[in-house]
């Protein structure tokens, strides 16, 4: 059997493995699309953004209108449930990102205030990039954002993140939700004005109808998760603060000093935007693994198609996308993405759904971190690399097993800061079940 037909084989059983993209390349492609001018002009832009954002969301004022999360050392966590551990394991908390909630803040907000930006720049609010961005939050900005609609379909997270910021800034915004949409998340929404469209279907089924209602209407724009540049650069520009945060505190990225880094994966973009903005800014020392569902492993998946049309949908391997991850409850990866990270990212791996509430309950007796189900996903990430016989091989083949005493193992955490406290509470109920505690 070749390598594929065992993965095809493996995907199927619905149990949890590691995946080691066989095509990775130490060198980063120059012919990929994003530089890093691409991901410093973002980063500028964000920044332009800072003062209004600060007037719109007055939780930004100490951040200066920046949306950021912090790196944290958690030794007690790495203490008790990574005893064999070599090396540091270190949180990047993306679950506290303030307004929305989640890692979506990255791209889906950047998404939005590009379409500000040229919109005002068009209708000449703004006379250049220069200007006053204050000037978006003044009366002819409003009535000029009201006539146009911001549109998205999401599982729940991307559309608190859009549905968030258009509202915010005037945008008539209008949310597809798919059907694992949990109910507050909605409700949140529609508490700010924003129409929130239930649907009985799957993500990628609320993406087409989503994207067909909004392409009729010429005043509306469709923020395009699967294909979207903008979104993928929002995400990438973490990589430019992840830099700063690891200079900080001091923390080697070389041949001696590995990273490693441990993303939950839905459609892709999130994890893909950042993988690339750490591969391009970081170089190859970093190693990025996806973590996935065991019943959406949609990347993975899309990961061993040969050519993006032909990327299938979790469906075709019997699965069911049965997954209470919610931000990870993907059927079909968005190929654009599984092209870019072709030679950039080291594996994917799958991960049980009670595995998620345990890590989430450890999370939250060792640290006092709170995240949802979701954001847990590449908690099984250090283990695998580090105990199972295919992470020991991956380790052993690319020179990395001598040099685990100086890593960095880095769990993204990737959304919970506005998960209702009886819902937290049911989450870490079952982990602390789960583990017989
Ligand atoms: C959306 C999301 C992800 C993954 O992002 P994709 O772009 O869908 O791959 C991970 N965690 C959470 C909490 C999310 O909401």
């Amino acid at each position: 059997m070749n390598q594929s037909a065992i993965t095809a084989g493996q995907i199927r059983q619905g149990a949890p493995f590691l995946w080691v993209n066989p095509e990775r390349q130490a060198d980063f492609d120059p012919d990929l699309p994003l530089n890093i001018q691409h991901i410093r002009d973002a980063d500028n832009r964000l920044r332009r953004f800072g003062p209004l954002l600060t007037q719109l969301f007055p939780e930004l004022s100490d951040a200066g209108g920046l949306i950021e999360s912090q790196l944290h050392p958690v030794p007690t966590l790495q203490a008790e449930i990574y005893p064999n551990l070599s090396g540091q394991l270190l949180i990047k908390g993306d679950h506290a990102l303030p307004v929305a909630g989640s890692i979506k803040a990255r791209g889906g907000i950047y998404e939005v205030l590009c379409h500000s930006e040229a919109l005002a720049l068009q209708h000449g609010i703004l006379h250049d990039t220069n200007d006053d961005y204050l000037k978006l939050t003044s009366e002819p900005a409003k009535v000029l954002f009201s006539q146009y609609e911001v549109a998205v379909s999401s599982t729940g997270n991307l559309g608190l993140s859009i549905g968030i910021i258009s509202a915010a800034l005037g945008f008539k915004a209008t949310v597809h939700m798919s059907v694992e949409a949990k109910e507050w998340k909605k409700t949140r929404l529609r508490n700010r004005g924003v129409k929130v469209i239930e649907h009985k279907d799957d993500y990628s089924a609320a993406v087409t109808a989503g994207r067909a209602e909004s392409d009729a209407n010429p005043n509306s724009y469709f923020v395009d998760d699967e294909n979207s540049q903008q979104l993928f650069t929002g995400y990438a520009v973490a990589a430019l603060r992840l830099q700063q945060q690891l200079s900080d505190a001091d923390i080697k990225v070389d041949a001696e000093h590995p990273l490693f880094v441990y993303l939950p994966c839905g459609v892709g973009g999130a994890p893909g935007g950042i993988a690339y903005g750490l591969r391009l800014i970081l170089g190859q020392h970093v190693h990025c693994f996806f973590a996935e569902p065991v019943e959406a492993p949609c990347v993975l998946v899309g990961m061993q198609a040969e050519r993006s049309a032909e990327i299938e949908s979790v469906y075709d391997f019997g699965l069911k996308v049965a997954t209470e991850a919610d931000g990870l409850a993907v059927s079909k990866a968005s190929p654009w993405v599984c092209s870019l990270m072709r030679t950039l990212l080291d594996g994917v791996f799958t991960v049980d759904d009670d595995r998620l509430f345990e890590y989430l309950y450890q999370l939250q007796q060792h640290e006092s971190i709170s995240i949802e189900p979701s954001a847990a996903a590449g908690f099984t990430g250090p283990d695998i690399l580090t105990a199972t016989e295919d992470g020991k091989a991956y380790l052993l083949a690319n020179q990395l097993s001598d040099k685990l005493d100086n890593s960095t193992h880095l769990l993204w955490t990737t959304g919970g800061l506005f998960v209702p406290e009886e819902e937290m509470f049911k989450f870490s109920t079952k982990g602390k079940q789960l583990l017989n505690l």
